[in-house]
C-alpha cells in the first residue's frame, strides 16, 4: 500500500510526520520525494547507498575556437542566456533552458548541448527497510520527472523485498512534483497546519486530491497554536466528507529529535506527541488496508 504524506505549503512537518510513521511501520519502503530538498536521508543516515546519476536538463556550450562570433544565436535566444562582449559569446547556465535553439541556428556548429549530470537517485539500506531518494541538482528541471524515479525505484524495492507498505515524503504546494508523488497511490495524507495560509493551502491541495479521486486524509499539526483555526479545519473536513486523521500538539522534543538523527518515536518513544501520531497512524494505515 503506497501512502503519500503532502502539505499544500512548506513548514507543516511533514517529513517528520513521515519519518515517525516509519519507525511505526518497522518494516516499509521510504521514498523521498521532495527532490528539491530530500532531507529524510540525512536523518535516517542510511547505508550500502546505490547512487545513479539523473540527466535533468541540459546547456548550451559554446566552442571558442570555431566561433566566428557572427551573433545569430544571441539574436535568437529568448531567454536572454547568450550575451556577446569582445566577439566571445557567453553563456548564462542560469538563464539557459536547454532548448537547443542556439546550436540549431549556428552557422558553423561551434554550440552544443551538454547534458547536466548532477542530480542523483539513491536507493540505500536504512533501520526500518529501503530509503530511496531524489536529489537534483541547484537549477536542475524535471523534478517531476525524478520523483517518478524515485517512486519506480521505491515500488521495485517494495516488490523485491516482499514489503507492503510504501511510505511517500512528498514535496510541498500543488505543482508538477506533487502530482507526480501521488498519481496513483492508495491514499493521501495531507498534513496542514491551524492557520490562515495552512487553511488556504489544504483547500487547494485538497481540491488536486479530489480530482484524482484519491482517498484522503487531514492530520493537523501543532493543532494547539490556534485551537480556533484548527476547529475550522476540523469542521471543513466534516462538511467535504474528508477523513479525519486526528490534532497533533506543539512539542519542541520534535526538533530535539531531528538534532540528534532519530524520529520523535525514538528519540522519547513514552511521549505525549508520540501517543497522538500512533492514534493517527493507526487509523489511517489500519482504515487504509
Ligand atoms: S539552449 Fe536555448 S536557452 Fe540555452 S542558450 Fe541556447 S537558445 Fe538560449
Ligand atoms: S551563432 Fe555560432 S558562430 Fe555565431 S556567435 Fe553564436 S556560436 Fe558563434
Amino acid at each position: 500500500m503506497e501512502t503519500a504524506i503532502i502539505s499544500g505549503k512548506g513548514g507543516t512537518g511533514k517529513s517528520s510526520v513521515a519519518a515517525a510513521f516509519a519507525t511505526l511501520a518497522k518494516e516499509v519502503v521510504v521514498a523521498d520525494c521532495d527532490v528539491d530538498a530530500a532531507n529524510l536521508y540525512i536523518l535516517f543516515q542510511p547505508k550500502n547507498p546505490d547512487f545513479q546519476a539523473f540527466t535533468g536538463s541540459r546547456e548550451a556550450v559554446v566552442d571558442v575556437v570555431v566561433c566566428d562570433g557572427c551573433g545569430l544565436c544571441v539574436e535568437y535566444c529568448r531567454f536572454d542566456a547568450l550575451s556577446m562582449a569582445n566577439g566571445h559569446v557567453t553563456v548564462s547556465g542560469v538563464f539557459c533552458d536547454g532548448c537547443g535553439l542556439c546550436a540549431r541556428v549556428c552557422p558553423h556548429n561551434a554550440i552544443v548541448m551538454k547534458e547536466n549530470k548532477e542530480s542523483v537517485l539513491c536507493s540505500a539500506d536504512f533501520r526500518y527497510g529501503q530509503l530511496v531518494y531524489g536529489r537534483l541538482a541547484p537549477g536542475e528541471e524535471n523534478s517531476g520527472k525524478l520523483v517518478s524515479l524515485v517512486r519506480e525505484r521505491a515500488r521495485q524495492n517494495a516488490r523485491d523485498r516482499k514489503i507492503n507498505t510504501v511510505i511517500i515524503d512528498g514535496p510541498p504546494g500543488i505543482g508538477c512534483p506533487v502530482i507526480a508523488s501521488i498519481t496513483g497511490v492508495d491514499q493521501v495524507v495531507i498534513v496542514t497546519e491551524p492557520s490562515m495560509s495552512g487553511m488556504l493551502d489544504l483547500k487547494r491541495i485538497w481540491s488536486l486530491c479530489k480530482s484524482f479521486g484519491l482517498p484522503t486524509w487531514v492530520l493537523i499539526n501543532k493543532y494547539d497554536l490556534h485551537s480556533a483555526q484548527s476547529e475550522e479545519i476540523e469542521t471543513f473536513c466534516t462538511v467535504n466528507g474528508i477523513r479525519f486523521a486526528g490534532k497533533l500538539s506543539f512539542d519542541s522534543i520534535i526538533v530535539d529529535a531531528m538534532v540528534h538523527c532519530k524520529t520523535v518515536a525514538e528519540w522519547v518513544p513514552g511521549a505525549d506527541i508520540v501517543t497522538e501520531i500512533k492514534t493517527a497512524y493507526n487509523k489511517i494505515f489500519q482504515r487504509g488496508r
